[in-house]
């Protein structure tokens, strides 16, 4: 307010505003400003990869999700009732950039978000436990409304890493949301969590009890992206 009140106030008396107007046009800058800012904060929090939105997705591409499906998704009703989604699919297929963006629609609600790749979570947990510092991290959390974890099953799990992915996971039953992206099937989860059965059971039960299974399969958009002829990459400043 202080560094725009000057600048407001001239065009206030050149326009013959009169003053609760002044200070409403004022309070409205400072609102907007403040909402932006926090925006901006929510984003850096969230560690996004890069930063991807639905503008820039092609629904066309993709034959096996609904565009108003997804873009209801978007609206973030799913994060307030605390339900997960899940992504598979082949790789290429826009899985990540699906999250990022749903991730970004959720920033922009005013939700809380973190991202994470599923090796990342793993580490991350890893070390706050050698650290004693694991309750710490989980309360922080916990306050988290949406946490994606990319990438599920695409590297082998270290030792700790099938139980402390567990608890996380069933920590969250029911209280906040999952997003997470997997190129692997369900009958092949067991891989990933060190070959226990009866534990990936339990959290596959706990994961779909609410979830909404988004399957992204199909050609690698990177793949049809390559084959296209040369010509300037997308987004690419135009050649002068
Ligand atoms: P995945 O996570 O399934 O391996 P990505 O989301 O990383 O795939 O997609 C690979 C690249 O292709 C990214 O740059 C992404 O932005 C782009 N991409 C994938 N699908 C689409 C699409 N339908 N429209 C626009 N870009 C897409
Ligand atoms: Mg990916």
């Amino acid at each position: 307010m202080a560094r725009e009140c000057e600048k407001i106030a001239v065009e206030a008396a050149r326009t013959n505003l009169p003053y609760e107007r002044y200070l409403l046009t004022l309070a409205e800058q400072e609102v907007l400003q403040r909402e932006q800012n926090t925006l901006k904060i929510r984003l850096k929090r969230a560690a996004f990869p890069v930063l991807k939105t639905f503008e820039t997705f092609d629904f066309t591409a993709t034959s096996t999700i609904s565009k108003p499906e997804v873009l209801r998704l978007a609206m973030g009703e799913w994060i307030r009732q605390s339900h997960n989604i899940l992504a598979a699919g082949n790789p290429g297929t826009g899985k990540t950039h699906v999250a990022i963006a749903l991730g970004v629609a959720a920033c922009r609600l005013g939700l809380r978000v973190r991202f994470y790749t599923a090796a990342s979570l793993v580490t991350t947990l890893s070390e706050a436990q050698a650290e004693h510092k694991l309750t710490r991290l989980q309360r922080i959390l916990d306050r988290t409304d949406l946490v994606i974890v990319d990438e599920l099953g695409y590297v082998p799990l270290p030792k700790d890493g099938p139980r402390l992915l567990f608890d996380f996971f069933a920590r969250r039953y029911e209280r906040k949301s999952l997003l997470i992206t997997t190129n692997l099937e369900f009958t092949r989860w067991p891989e990933i969590f060190g070959g226990d059965e009866m534990m990936t059971g339990a959290l596959v039960d706990r994961l779909t009890h609410h979830c909404t299974v988004l399957r992204l399969n199909g050609e690698s958009y990177r793949f049809r992206q390559s084959q296209k002829p040369a010509g300037p990459p997308e987004g690419a400043a135009p050649a002068v």
